[in-house]
């Protein structure tokens, strides 16, 4: 375990300027890829990012590669490894959005002693635990045993099952030989997932919460919530066409992650985009997905305090782009606020409401240049570094 004030110091001295005691409790956000509707692409990575909101210093993920992580830029916290993942959360069975997962498990658990005297502990607890829609866990044990991956240490997958889903068996017979039996955990009545994982917050506990929203098949959204105070609250969705199943959980959040895949870009922004705005939202509402006033007025649906789009728009023009999808979301929650698109390790930070008075921190502590796109300017020298 590692100390998590004496690493704080060295992101909050470089970007964010919160104190030490700030950035240790701040709740923070690290964008590892924000290519919504597909990727990865040319500049974007597939869609993930990691939560650093533990009192221990290990970090939740939403979905997630080790490719990813290794893509970083070189002044990112040390602590941002895979190896530092205890936890980590699918949306939904989409190939970018898993495809990653095997690879991560053979990395984080790493491969067996070939020394026949090294003894395993019979009942272990598992390394990485895996929550997801039905059919997660099939997926994670049948791509590991039909690529030959055995581990050193144990993993677990927890189903997220909804009243119509069929569990999946976690007999001896059929598991993988590192995996441990898995959770069927099934929604309330009112088909939301409350409270079915926690971890030791800065100021108490943090809780997981998910709910369903509307994609082209099932998918997930998480909240993750301080249940005492100052009851900061993370909403991450994944891929959708309309969140509203998922408001009765989001009232309130401080910080909304909501996609925006398609975007209508005025002529004079971009000469040679044609698309109407009908066009835009048909071509998103056909593929499941959202368009940045859709983001808007979701954050304004629940009182957001904070909301950042998840765009897939690429290299040419796209610091106007960029601009026009926050501005078209940021109309559209009408809040007084702006909304942020996020682009690929960025990261954001929640601070504590003793810091939240100064509006300005909270604020995103690395960034990219986004015409550029994988390169990094360090603001203060002027650097540019990949
Ligand atoms: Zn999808």
């Amino acid at each position: 375990m590692y100390n998590l004030c004496a690493l704080s110091l060295r992101l909050s001295s470089r970007h964010l300027h919160l104190s030490r005691l700030e950035m240790a409790q701040a709740m923070t956000v690290h964008f590892l890829g924000t290519s919504s509707g597909g990727g990865p692409s040319e500049s974007r990575n597939c869609s993930s990012l990691v939560v650093d909101c533990l009192k221990t210093g290990q970090l939740w993920s939403i979905t997630g590669t080790t490719r990813q992580f290794a893509f970083q830029p070189h002044d990112t916290p040390l602590w941002l490894k895979p190896q530092n993942v205890s936890k980590m959360f699918i949306t939904h069975l989409h190939a970018d959005h898993i495809l990653g997962i095997t690879g991560f498990l053979r990395n984080v658990l790493f491969a067996p002693s070939i020394d026949p005297n090294v003894v395993v502990p019979a009942n272990p607890t598992p390394r990485i635990e895996i929550y997801g829609p039905a059919g997660i866990r099939n997926f994670v044990r049948s791509t590991l045993i039909m690529t030959l991956t055995s581990t050193a240490e144990k993993f677990v997958v927890h189903e997220l099952l909804s009243t119509d889903d069929a569990p999946t068996p976690c007999s001896p017979e059929v598991m993988h030989s590192s995996e441990l039996v898995g959770r069927d955990i099934h929604c309330t009545e009112d088909g939301f997932w409350r409270n079915f994982t926690q971890g030791e917050g800065v100021f108490g506990d943090v809780v997981v919460d998910a709910g369903p929203i509307l994609h082209r098949d099932p998918c997930l959204g998480y909240i993750f919530r301080e249940t005492g105070e100052p009851k900061r609250k993370l909403v991450i969705l994944g891929d959708t066409y309309d969140a509203d199943p998922i408001i009765p959980l989001c009232r309130e959040a401080s910080l909304l992650i909501h996609e925006a895949t398609e975007a209508h870009i005025p002529s004079e922004i971009n000469p040679q985009y044609k698309r109407s705005l009908e066009t835009v939202q048909r071509v998103a509402l056909a593929r499941g997905h959202s368009i940045p006033q859709q983001a808007g007025a979701f954050a304004k649906t629940i009182g957001l305090k904070s909301l950042f789009p998840a765009p897939r728009y690429e290299r040419d023009k796209r610091v106007n782009v960029m601009r026009e999808i926050e501005r078209q979301a940021t109309e559209a929650w009408d809040s007084g606020r702006n909304a942020i698109a996020a682009y690929d390790f960025m990261r954001v930070a929640v601070p504590a409401p003793a810091s939240m008075a100064h509006a300005s921190r909270m604020q995103q502590v690395s960034y990219a240049d986004p015409s550029e796109g994988l390169v990094y300017v360090d603001k203060r020298s002027n650097k540019r570094k990949r």
